[in-house]
């Protein structure tokens, strides 16, 4: 039996790769001392795989930028518009890489970046390689290669990692029309060959090949790509062992084909599909000597393994095959989990009794080690004690009185259709709620937050390290929020915020406040880039001990006669960033969390607000990787939402808010969520987005996004009317709002301020041209 890792955190345990990444952009770090920074990594982290005794560890895992986007300087995807930095400018890989990933305005040049998206159902950001009609590839870096001798030269069993090449044309786009991404395949298979022959030649021998779209849905053609594109690489490399890894979900209907593919290791993701083992065992290949890698350890979570349950699952495994062909390996590359938990010594915001339950990246390769130990019936004191301390911690996870909460579980129990629904449909509401706000028509109002200056950030830092008072604090945010409140009324914007200048993050401000919720110091994951997000992590049943906004809120609509909206994240986009509990369905944690963003709303109503918003941006990311699991989310996502909107008055507004809006597909689901006014990002589509709304009828409001927030540009008063009268042209004037596409926390004032004034003529001319 072997131990294989599919990827370890890049980042670093300090996140020194982004640190260096940073100030090399700065230019306050040159290209080598960059350079070092990486191998340092990648060093440490082979080392520490191999100490913990792991027999096959990932090389090639590791990137500056983007495993996907490295792919594209390997195969020399380099779209047209950077070959005057290749040719002319003679850029270093380096600077290409990260040109492609996050543009490049110097030297007289401005080339836009390419796209980023979701790996997969991640919070992982890839960046979208771009294909031409009939375009060709040649071996253009040879990372994959370097990295690989340089794990020899450290005396590391090192396994190359590639991402596959069907996978890598699925993920990407056509910049052009008329051809399918796939029928590259033939030009771009060559280019691989030569990477593996080269890897050979070097002495690899295992060669790990990620075909994580193998968990989607698939058409017959499609699998026949992979069908034929592993034939050719198996005839080509007899002798290489190909491990082909797939992970969050289980194969499906594409099994028959991946079970047909000539490769020596087939990887399961156990934990995301544990039924999977049956149905394999079952099949044919338990006569072949095709090894299973199976995918116990969580990495997409922060759990500790529960070592009985997994060894179960193992033993089936082995009795069936044999211990040699069972290979032990986390469930997916684990990129997606924090580095290590020995870093987290404070007991204060995470408490020993919730620290025994958890494993970061470190921790999970000793899991995984153990496991085989303790498989293999080694009498080894170590992994005995290891097994004994697992069996407690869990025993002590299942009936900890910090997790279980039976007010909360009761409470989630009795919940009626009834509290899932308003008092009144929408066109009842709505006449009341006119009534009520007496806005104009074209209402203006903004997202929610304002500029976190780097001045807002620092007295959060400040008062945190206990340098400022909490009164100290509260004052400096006062301040901050009354200005906004006399510059939106100056501005003449109907719909005023608060700006959310006191909160850092619009989960994590939540967490913090909510019980059943812990914040890691370190527990930093990558989300693209340099960019890491630090997710808090659920783990017990959650309820709300104190109002969270309520203060602010109601202080911001102290101070004006105008209407205040209440800003609160949704309970959909609250589990979705955080590391979410899983003793328990997804689902369940999902309702607790509504029930208490519905106590919020109802306070805020009982303090005199009228218009509440609860964000949801992430309920469209949230969707399972399958079709057919779609119906079941949505079921209870929107149920979720509704139960956190629905504790109140008909004569008070609901707003919700949703970034990144293709919704085509799911167009029924959001108006079922009933929101009285829902916002959406629609402006870098040309509105287009807004289609799915008015070829569904859409009843309830729109605030259509009429400006990007995610570029400084002022955009002009004509270019907004422009756009509203595309929105005009297919929702009925008096549906629609008018807004930037997303909140404005990371702009700066002088912008803000010049866009809004600017929103805010716009609808005045709107209104006169009615
Ligand atoms: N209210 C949040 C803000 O304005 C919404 C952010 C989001 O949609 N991601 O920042
Ligand atoms: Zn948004």
């Amino acid at each position: 039996m072997q131990t294989q890792n599919l990827g370890y955190p890049r980042i670093g345990s300090q996140r020194e790769l982004k640190k260096a990444s940073e100030q090399y952009w700065a230019g306050k770090l040159s290209a080598q001392q960059l350079m070092q920074t990486g191998s340092a990594i990648r060093l440490h982290n082979w080392k520490l795989q191999k100490d913990a005794g792991i027999d096959l560890i990932p090389c090639n895992d590791f990137s500056f930028y983007d495993q996907v986007l490295d792919t594209s300087l390997m195969v020399g995807a380099i779209p047209a518009r950077y070959h005057d930095l290749v040719q002319e400018k003679q850029l270093p890989h380096i600077d290409l890489l990260f040109a492609m990933a996050r543009g490049y305005q110097k030297d007289g040049y401005d080339i836009t970046a390419m796209e980023m998206t979701k790996w997969f159902d991640t919070n992982y950001h890839y960046i979208v390689p771009e294909f031409t009609a009939n375009q060709q590839f040649t071996l253009f870096s040879n990372k994959a290669l370097n990295e690989f001798s340089e794990a020899r030269q450290h005396g590391i069993p090192a396994k190359p990692v590639l991402l596959g090449p069907v996978s890598y044309l699925l993920l990407g786009k056509e910049k052009e029309p008329g051809f399918h991404r796939l029928e590259l395949i033939k030009n771009l298979l060559p280019v691989y060959l030569e990477m593996l022959s080269k890897l050979e030649e070097a002495g690899a021998y295992y060669i790990q090949l990620d075909e994580p779209c193998l968990s989607l849905d698939l058409t017959d053609a499609e699998r026949k790509v992979f069908t034929k594109t592993y034939q050719e690489i198996r005839n080509k490399f007899p002798q290489l062992q190909l491990i082909l890894a797939s992970y969050f979900e289980c194969y499906g209907e594409n099994l028959a084909t991946v079970l047909s593919l000539p490769v020596q290791v087939l990887h399961l993701d156990l934990v995301r599909c544990p039924s999977q083992l049956d149905d394999i065992l079952a099949t044919e290949i338990v006569r072949t000597r095709t090894v299973l890698s199976l995918g116990v350890v969580d990495g997409r979570n922060i759990w500790k393994n529960n070592f009985e349950h997994t060894l179960a699952l193992i033993n089936k495994a082995v009795a069936k095959l044999g211990a040699d062909r069972v290979w032990l390996a986390p469930s997916c590359s684990l990129l997606h989990v924090p580095c290590d938990l020995e870093l987290e010594k404070n007991e204060k915001t995470l408490a020993p009794e919730i620290r025994q339950w958890l494993a970061f990246a470190k921790q999970k390769i000793e899991e995984l080690v153990t496991l085989k130990q303790l498989a293999a019936g080694e009498n080894n004191e170590i992994a005995n004690a290891r097994l004994k301390e697992n069996i407690t911690a869990n025993n002590n996870r299942k009936t900890s009185a910090l997790i279980h909460n039976s007010t909360v579980k009761d409470r989630v129990a009795a919940i009626t259709p009834k509290d899932a629904s308003r008092n009144s449909v929408f066109a009842d509401r709505k006449k009341l709620q006119h009534e009520a706000l007496k806005l104009p028509l074209f209402p203006t109002t903004t997202i929610g937050s304002f500029p976190q200056t780097a001045e807002v950030r620092s007295w959060r830092a400040k008062w945190k390290k206990g340098e400022l008072t909490q009164e100290q604090y509260d004052e400096l945010i006062e301040k901050e929020t009354e200005a906004s409140i006399r510059w939106q009324e100056e501005m003449g914007i109907d719909v005023l915020v608060h700006g959310e200048f006191e909160r850092n993050d619009m989960v994590e401000y939540f967490g913090e406040q909510l019980s059943g919720f812990v914040f890691s110091q370190n527990g930093w994951v990558q989300s693209y880039g340099s960019r890491c997000v630090k997710p808090p992590i659920i783990y017990g049943d959650v309820s709300r001990p104190a109002p969270m906004t309520i203060r602010w809120t109601s202080y911001a609509q102290s101070l004006t006669g105008k209407p205040v909206k209440g800003m609160l994240t949704g309970p959909v986009t609250i589990l979705q960033w955080s590391f979410v509990r899983n003793d328990q369905p997804r689902s369940e944690t999902c309702t607790q969390i509504a029930l208490a963003i519905r106590d919020e709303v109802i306070g805020l109503e009982q303090s005199g607000i009228g218009l509440i918003q609860i964000d949801e941006p992430a309920i469209r990311e949230g969707l399972p990787l399958r079709r057919e699991h779609w119906s079941d989310y949505l079921n209870w996502a929107v149920r979720a939402f509704r139960i956190s909107a629905s504790g109140v008055k008909d004569a008070t507004q609901i707003h919700t808010h949703m970034c990144y809006s293709e919704f085509n597909d799911i167009i029924s689901q959001i108006a079922d969520m009933d929101a009285d006014v829902i916002t959406i990002e629609c402006s870098r589509s040309q509105m287009e987005l807004l289609d799915a709304f008015a070829e569904f009828k859409y009843p309830n409001e729109i605030g259509p996004g009429v400006y990007d927030i995610h570029s400084p540009r002022v955009p002009s008063k004509e270019e907004m009317i422009r756009l509203m009268e595309k929105a005009r042209a297919v929702i009925p004037s008096e549906q629609l709002w008018v807004n930037p596409d997303c909140g404005l926390k990371t702009r700066g004032w002088s912008e803000t301020k010049a866009a809004l004034q600017e929103m805010v003529e716009a609808a005045r001319e709107l209104r006169k041209n009615m």
